[in-house]
């Protein structure tokens, strides 16, 4: 079967010296990227214009950055235009992107409308779709780094494999791409879900046909004709599962818990609406707005009010049953914890697909495999020539963390010993200079995490202004501090549909705890992060 495990991420084409076409294949959308400021067509889209790769890494910077997704780049810029150059961005893939590069799987797009998943500050007037498909997002990111002359900061290839707090120079010792480096400052946006979750299922590595996660998409395997058995529902599976359903010969869905499913109310963007957009930028805007205010109110009824949830279950057991009409297949399908207890899924081929005569949902998750044959907790039996993972990813164990050494040596995964927390969903007592991007609850189950990503930079560009005004040489957050903060977010929690639902999500570590997601307002975050409250942190001198 190979070494599906250590498959690395897709790289991007035209990194790797291939073509676009290969990748917007994939997706279906033509790529097409925003405009320049002076609004001449831009360039752009993965695979049409080749930088070389960074030179050498500096011995020492003011602020490293791992990661070149949403967070990485948005750092980079806010960076910038706060007229700090002294920065690097270290990205272990060959590309920028995250997110949006390594997920090529056929159908994947953002389930936020795109006017309000991208920057505030960067609009893209050209978005096809109101929900964009993967290249279009990759090809949006890609342009963005042009944009904002982040190329010269950006390590490409760059793997950090350790970053080490020195006391005695009051900086971090980072190891990337196999080079030293120090910095005063690591900002850690390594991506809240870019580390695939790979099951443990007995047999599953001596499988003899192909086996791939979702997020590291096998585009050599042939799926056309034959048969496939795709694990998990979650967000990933009701994308992958409309595309490949008229090609493959089976179709087998192993399905441990069904997901609520909204209808994606998708369209075209038209060039007349473009147009507009790119011509009145307060059109655009007030089209942001109008997405991020149809949302807001929302996180109200999974924090505080479940019951207001009930509404919407409604739409969605309509929406069932109007699309699968075969009450054994409804009833398999049928949640039964309170929607927005797991992420609440867009789609409107979803269901359509699960009733073709090539597919069988199989009411339980995958318990073994035994040579080509697939078998579930409740003991079906299948023969499949392919498995895709459509698992996840580890949201509540980040890699990263172990890789990350405070003062004491120890790790953030030690620190955190499978609990993560973090104050202000930004900084950790015993890891000074550390910011993370998207750290622990900070998770949105309503909205853009664009917007949650944008409060934190604000908070980070305190955090950096704070120690040039004082002349401190690091900032360590105070335990106390942390554990108010952490008092308030598990307050919050104990009435949310999270906790009060009926369900175990991704959302949940091992003890229970959901330590992904903020209980609370974008705009309550934004206020909680819009500036550093210095008595929050103890002042490491030189
Ligand atoms: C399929 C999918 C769809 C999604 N759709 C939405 C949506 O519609 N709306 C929404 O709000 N959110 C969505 N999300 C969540 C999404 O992850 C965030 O919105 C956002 O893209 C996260 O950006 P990031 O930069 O923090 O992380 P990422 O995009 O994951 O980027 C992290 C980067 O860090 C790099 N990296 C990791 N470790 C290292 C290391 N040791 N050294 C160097 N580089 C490293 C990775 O290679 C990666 O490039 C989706 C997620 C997935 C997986």
């Amino acid at each position: 079967m190979g070494d599906w495990r250590e498959r690395p991420a897709p790289r991007k084409a035209r990194d790797a010296g291939g073509t676009a076409p290969e990748r917007a294949g994939a997706g279906g959308a033509a790529v097409r990227g925003p405009v320049d400021a002076d609004g001449a067509a831009a360039r752009t889209g993965p695979g049409q214009a080749t930088k070389a790769h960074a030179p050498g890494l500096p011995r020492h910077v003011r602020v490293a950055i791992i990661g070149a997704g949403f967070g990485g780049l948005g750092a980079g810029i806010r960076l910038r235009q706060a007229g700090m150059t002294d920065f690097v961005i270290l990205e272990r893939a060959a590309s920028v992107g995250g997110t949006w590069r390594d997920n090529t799987y056929p159908g994947c797009a953002c389930d936020i409308p795109s006017h309000l998943y991208s920057f505030s500050f960067a609009p893209n007037p050209d978005w096809a779709h109101s929900f964009s498909r993967q290249p279009e997002i990759w090809g949006y990111l890609d342009d963005v780094a042009d944009r904002y002359g982040l190329r010269g900061h950006l390590r490409l290839g760059t793997e950090v494999t350790e970053a080490r707090w020195d006391s005695g120079l009051a900086r971090w010792r980072l190891r990337a791409g196999g080079v030293s480096l120090t910095a005063d400052v690591v900002i850690s946006a390594a991506g809240p879900l870019s580390e695939p979750r790979l099951p443990e299922v007995p047999g599953l590595a001596d499988f003899p046909g192909e086996v791939f996660h979702s997020a590291r998409w096998d585009h050599g395997a042939r799926l056309d004709g034959r048969r496939v058995a795709v694990v998990g529902t979650g967000a990933s599976a009701v994308q992958i599962v409309p595309e490949i359903q008229p090609t493959v010969a089976r179709l087998v869905l192993l399905q441990r818990t069904p997901a609520w499913v909204l209808p994606r109310r998708d369209r075209v963007i038209t060039t007349p609406e473009k147009w507009v957009y790119r011509h009145v930028p307060p059109a655009q805007r007030l089209a942001r707005l109008g997405n991020y205010l149809a949302r807001e109110p929302a996180f109200g009824a999974f924090v505080a009010r479940p019951g207001i949830l009930k509404a919407a279950q409604r739409i969605a057991v309509r929406n069932l049953a109007r699309s699968v009409p075969d009450p054994v297949l409804r009833a398999k399908l049928t949640p039964r914890y309170v929607m927005g207890c797991k992420r609440i899924l867009l789609s409107s081929d979803f269901y359509p697909a699960l009733v073709q005569p090539n597919v069988e949902v199989v009411g339980a998750g995958l318990a073994r495999v035994d040579g080509r044959t697939v078998i579930a907790a409740d003991g079906t039996a299948q023969d499949v020539d392919v498995i895709i993972l459509a698992t996840g990813f580890r949201a509540v164990d980040a890699p990263m963390a172990g890789r990350i050494a405070g003062t004491g040596g120890v790790t953030l995964a030690q620190a955190w010993g499978g609990d993560m927390r973090a104050l202000r969903g930004t900084t950790v007592p015993g890891f000074p200079n550390l910011c993370l991007v998207i750290g622990p609850n900070t998770g949105l189950g309503h909205s853009s995490m664009i917007h949650i990503i944008e409060s934190q930079l604000r908070y980070i560009l305190d955090y950096l202004a704070t120690l040039d005004r004082t002349g401190a040489a690091a900032l360590d957050a105070r335990r106390g501090a942390q554990e108010r903060w952490c008092a308030g977010i598990e307050r919050r929690m104990a009435s949310s549909v999270w906790a009060t639902g009926g369900c175990v999500s991704w959302y949940l570590n091992a003890a229970g705890r959901n330590t992904t997601l903020w209980p609370g307002s974008t705009l309550g975050f934004r206020r909680a992060t819009r500036h550093l409250d210095a008595s929050e942190y103890d002042v490491i001198t030189a």
